[in-house]
């Protein structure tokens, strides 16, 4: 049995957290959200090693809570369906799946308003030390602290940061029946797709709050991926702070959130818009790339966006998260912890590049 740590206690590290608990590890999450992140998420599509990680940890019900759209549908400026593609897809709500995986562990073992602000290794130990000057040490530290990870630089040795790409994703997640009846009509059972200028439009239902599946109980998910180039401006709060990646909902300025609304109206179809009105918070997230050069060092070792982030075009972003929790479980079950670690790197950072590249190529239509 290692004594591990994990720091940052979202879908990649409660994956990992779940997993290797399974397998006889003892396991500690720190996590800098003070609250936990319940409430946090908007919808996500779910893809193959999600199923296969929720199996494993024996979670299979969390893969069933999902909504089907039947079809694809393309719209154009004016609303109208242009296209359509017979596509049965999933989704499922992410904070669902969140909440699912958290209860796994008790509240005793996942910490939260711990703000790791350093992380290290010597000879076979790892460390972390909090923003209130504590410190913890592991047999394994596991850096799952997403696209601003802390532990980043300690396993490559240097600072790195994400690119931005130059656009962001303005979300929202409404009532189903917060729709007006002509929206509803076209967009609720299918995915649905509107194209523009350099901005896309997309959006599908997921489950309720709780899981709610039956019609007039579910949720409404809608992105727009649109050119954001003063992102220092698009990412003030209502306060003046400029955030780093994303605003939550509740965090945009009025001024900004009437904005958002005249420009929907402008360059959304109609459907689109009313889904936008029907967000009280809209929130954003900027999209980001990022490919770490090494995923492991020592004894410490990154997994999911800390180690790659990926376009949201890909939604693969959670899969490849379980992915990395999958293979990091398997090789340390496989091997000692030093050739385990090398044997995860080598797996898996293959497909974080090729994941980062698959999405840079989806996005180009947005540069
Ligand atoms: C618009 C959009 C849509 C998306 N849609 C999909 C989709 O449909 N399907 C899909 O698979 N993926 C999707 N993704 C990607 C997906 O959200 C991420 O890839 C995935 O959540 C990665 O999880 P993670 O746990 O690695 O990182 P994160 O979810 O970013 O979690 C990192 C955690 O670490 C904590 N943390 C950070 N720093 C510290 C610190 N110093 N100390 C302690 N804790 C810390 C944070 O509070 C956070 O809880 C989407 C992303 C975007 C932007």
């Amino acid at each position: 049995m290692m004594r591990i740590v994990i720091v940052g206690g979202s879908l990649a590290g409660l994956f990992a957290a779940g997993l290797l608990r399974k397998a006889g590890h003892d396991v500690q999450v720190y996590e800098r959200s003070r609250a936990g992140l319940a409430g946090r998420g908007a919808g996500l599509v779910p893809q193959e090693e999600v199923f296969v990680a929720l199996r494993a940890l024996g979670l299979d019900d969390l893969a069933t809570i999902g909504v089907m759209a039947r079809e694809r549908i393309f719209l154009d400026l004016d609303g109208t369906i242009t296209g359509r593609v017979a596509a049965p897809q999933m989704q499922i709500s992410w904070d669902h799946l969140y909440t699912g995986l958290r209860d796994v562990l008790s509240t005793s073992d996942y910490h939260v308003g711990r703000d790791a602000v350093q992380a290290g290794t010597e000879d076979s130990t790892a460390w972390v030390q909090f923003e209130d000057g504590t410190r913890v040490t592991a047999d394994l530290v596991i850096g799952a602290d997403g696209i601003g990870s802390t532990v980043r630089a300690a396993v490559i040795g240097t600072a790195q940061q994400a690119t931005y790409t130059g656009y962001v994703a303005w979300r929202g997640l409404i009532p189903e029946s917060a729709l007006p009846d002509s929206a509803a009509q076209t967009l609720l059972d299918r995915f649905a797709f509107y194209t523009g200028n350099r901005s896309q439009a997309l959006g599908y239902v997921v489950p309720g709050p709780n899981g709610e599946l039956e019609p007039g109980m579910r949720r409404y998910n809608w992105v727009w991926y649109r050119r954001a180039d003063d992102l220092q401006r698009t990412l003030a709060d209502r306060t003046g702070q400029v955030h780093a990646f994303s605003l939550a909902p509740g965090q945009l300025s009025e001024p900004a959130k009437s904005d958002l609304r005249s420009a929907g109206s402008a360059q959304l179809p109609p459907q689109f818009h009313d889904a936008l009105l029907a967000e009280p918070n809209p929130f954003v997230q900027a999209i980001f790339d990022y490919e770490t050069p090494q995923m492991a060092r020592g004894r410490l070792v990154l997994i999911g966006d800390s180690a790659f982030v990926a376009r949201p075009h890909t939604a693969m972003g959670v899969a490849k998260a379980a992915g990395d929790a999958l293979a990091l479980t398997s090789a340390l079950d496989e091997a000692p912890i030093e050739a385990a670690l090398q044997r995860y790197q080598r797996a898996r950072l293959r497909i974080g590049h090729a994941i980062v590249d698959f999405g840079r190529r989806l996005g180009t239509f947005m540069e």
